[in-house]
């Protein structure tokens, strides 16, 4: 290279890095969006860190807000933002994420590298009245320091009646910022809470004759799922997401399933951590150890999603898959 075309090369690299904001985020993530552009629409842009919030705001919003989905392959627990989804958030209005130490961090890194300094993030977890918000012992970011209360369960949207509540916080938010259309935002919300109630009684009924509602759970998640629909969760498998127990912590789990009076036979595992052995490791030891009906049960905490099923009922579908399977184990 001679003298003049490493000087361009200078003032174009110079240039590149000036003008991209976008650096100062690091990549590595192969969770990426292929579409980071907004289309021609009056409306609020909306994005949402993953995808139970998607269906949520997407069924308040109806054809008056354009909303967009963050995380697909890799969850809140596991996500660092690509180049791609911080230019998605250049041009948006609205982001909405549960906060609680889940996601919070990751939408401020996106902002930061965006630039746009207008974009209003908004955490509906802290939303919540405080007497909503059930006690979680799960280390949901290995990054977030002092500022919440690390002793709360984030995992709100699996709640039936707190899915509500996010909901209408939703549509507060969307009838904020596009004020025109709060009529329909208004009916809109309405509606997706009948179909949310359908499906907390859906769930209700399908478990109402289990006498044995206990359940280890995959990670520290069903704490507002649990009191929703009455179920007790006695302990929990991983404390890090799929971080395997040790030995002292897997000892702590039999002695807590194989009480005498109080057995634990069911152990949710997580298609999301589908490399896990540790379900299958516990079920065989409380086998063992006279547990003979101990059983491993799927339940999907709805924090990851193939893109292409990602559609505004896939909350409602993939909750009712999760009540039916638990339905089909628990007695
Ligand atoms: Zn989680």
């Amino acid at each position: 290279m001679n003298s003049g075309q490493f000087w361009l090369k200078s003032v174009l690299m110079g240039a590149v890095v000036a003008g991209l904001p976008l650096l100062l985020v690091g990549c590595g993530s192969s969770n990426t969006i292929s579409d980071a552009t907004w289309p021609e629409h009056p409306g609020p842009k909306v994005v949402v860190s993953f995808a139970p919030l998607y269906c949520f705001a997407t069924n308040v919003a109806g054809e008056d807000a354009v909303v967009k989905n963050v995380m697909t392959s890799k969850g809140p627990h596991d996500f660092d933002p690509t180049e791609a989804d911080v230019k998605l958030v250049t041009k948006a209005d609205l982001f909405f994420v549960v906060g609680l130490g889940l996601d919070e961090q990751k939408a401020d890194k996106m902002k930061k590298g965006s630039g746009n300094s207008k974009l209003k993030v908004i955490e509906l977890g802290e939303k919540l009245s405080k007497d909503c918000l059930e006690e979680g012992r799960c280390n949901h970011d290995e990054h977030h320091e002092g500022e919440h209360d690390h002793g709360i369960d984030p995992h709100v949207w699996l709640g039936p009646d707190h899915a509500i509540m996010l909901v209408n916080i939703i549509r507060g938010e969307l009838k904020a910022a596009d004020p025109a259309h709060a009529a329909g935002y208004e009916s809109r919300a309405a509606a997706y809470v009948t179909k949310l109630n359908a499906l907390k009684t859906y769930g209700l009924d399908k478990l109402k004759d289990k006498e044995d509602r206990r359940l280890v759970t995959f990670h520290d998640s069903l704490a507002y799922f649990a009191k929703g629909y009455k179920i007790r969760v006695k302990e929990v498998l991983t404390k890090t997401p799929g971080q395997e127990p040790d030995a002292k912590e897997m000892k702590k789990l039999i002695d807590v399933c194989t009480k005498k009076d109080a057995p634990v036979r069911l152990i949710a595992t997580e298609p999301q951590y589908s490399t896990s052995t540790a379900g299958e490791a516990l079920r065989k030891e409380l086998v063992a150890k006279g547990v003979k009906d101990a059983e491993l049960v799927e339940f999907d905490t709805l924090e990851t999603v193939r893109p292409e099923d990602l559609k505004p009922d896939w909350y409602e579908r993939k909750m009712r898959e999760n009540l039916d399977k638990l339905a089909e184990k628990m007695k």
